[in-house]
């Protein structure tokens, strides 16, 4: 789409320029706006003018992460907090689910509300986060020593202001016990501009800290989105990807090892490639589990193992993530395993135990 949203915009005017209802859409998308509106009533719209311009024609992989669909309201299949995060969370707003880390929510709002987010019926509420679910998250993880992995997320920790960041950072460093606090952000993707020089240098002083960021489609991966994640390389980041399988936007192979190939070239590495979790008002985008594995099976051998992410399934009702990999075992005859390699052939192998 041309949208004029460069000429020294800052990052704050971009956002500010964004649309938050259907009738704003551009004139040259061709859709009925007025049923949208009950999709906007319930899970919040904002298209900033920057991932709007990486738009190409209507139901594009990018278009269908952006542009509210009827069928978010209409297809009611799907469940509320598919993973539980409320009920293992002794705070408001921080899942302690695993021994040693927590997940950490610290911002409302997104540079760009993604239409298959599983926290979608929270993202955007200004009730989701709070100063004081803030300070008593804060409070739980400096009284549990147990935890030495803190992973911000929201909505996007990204879109706080440097200072308020700064403050959260500061604070957990301040805890002996937290040794690595990790980022997770779309910004990167959806909002490059926020990466600026000085928010990467502030970020870069809080070290061991990574980020996990997130893009779904080659197309995503532009001189903007480059240079953001340049910037945070280069204030010594390491910065992994957290990609979502999704029907009709990424779920073939030569998109996938596409955009794994390039994401390496901006210097993120694949991280997980997350099957879609069963929330509600996500059902169009769902993929069959095998989809994942016919992916992982096309990756794995071809391509350099960087770029190859794990597979994961965060299980339903709050079980964790696990990883889920091809079939490489044939059988076991005696002393030796049977096993397939990455072009189907098969190869005898000592078991040795
Ligand atoms: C995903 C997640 C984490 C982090 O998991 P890793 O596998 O260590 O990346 C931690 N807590 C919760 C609740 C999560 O959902
Ligand atoms: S950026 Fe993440 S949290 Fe925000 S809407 Fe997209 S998927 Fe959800």
């Amino acid at each position: 789409m041309d949208m004029d949203y460069r000429g020294g915009s800052s990052w704050k005017q971009i956002l500010s320029q964004s649309i938050t209802t259907p009738d704003a859409l551009p004139t040259s998308i061709e859709i009925d706006r007025a049923p949208l509106q009950k999709v906007v009533a319930r899970y919040s719209m904002r298209l900033n003018p920057y991932y709007l311009s990486l738009i190409k024609e209507k139901d594009d992989p990018i278009y269908k992460q952006c542009v509210p669909d009827l069928r978010e309201i209409l297809n009611d299949a799907g469940f509320d907090d598919p993973l539980n995060e409320e009920g293992c969370s002794p705070v408001p707003g921080l899942t302690h689910r695993y021994p040693d880390r927590v997940l950490f929510l610290i911002s409302s709002c997104c540079a760009m509300y993604c239409r298959f987010c599983n926290r979608k019926r929270k993202v955007g509420r200004s009730s989701m986060v709070t100063r004081s679910s803030i300070r008593e998250g804060l409070a739980y993880i400096r009284g549990h020593r147990e935890i030495r992995d803190v992973l911000l997320s929201g909505g996007d920790p990204l879109l706080l202001e440097i200072r308020e960041l700064f403050h959260i950072l500061r604070d957990l460093r301040s805890m002996t016990h937290v040794e690595i606090i990790r980022i997770g952000t779309r910004v990167p993707c959806t909002l490059p501009q926020r990466i600026t020089p000085q928010l990467a240098r502030m970020l870069g002083s809080f070290q061991p800290l990574y980020i996990n960021t997130h893009f779904n489609h080659p197309d995503e991966i532009t001189p903007e989105s480059s240079l953001a994640c340049n910037r945070l390389a280069d204030a010594g980041i390491p910065l992994g990807c957290q990609t979502v399988l999704l029907k009709g936007v990424n779920d073939d192979s030569e998109i996938i090892r596409t955009l794994m190939q390039k994401l390496l070239t901006i210097r993120v590495r694949p991280y997980y490639l997350f099957q879609a979790d069963p929330a509600r008002g996500t059902a169009h985008f769902w993929t069959p589990l095998n989809r994942g594995l016919e992916i992982m099976a096309s990756l794995q051998g071809h391509t350099s193992g960087l770029c190859v992410p794990h597979f994961a399934v965060d299980l339903l009702g709050g079980g964790g993530k696990i990883p889920l990999l091809p079939e490489y075992v044939v059988e076991r005859d005696g002393d030796v395993l049977v096993l397939r390699n990455y072009l189907g052939k098969e190869y005898r192998h000592p078991v040795l135990d």
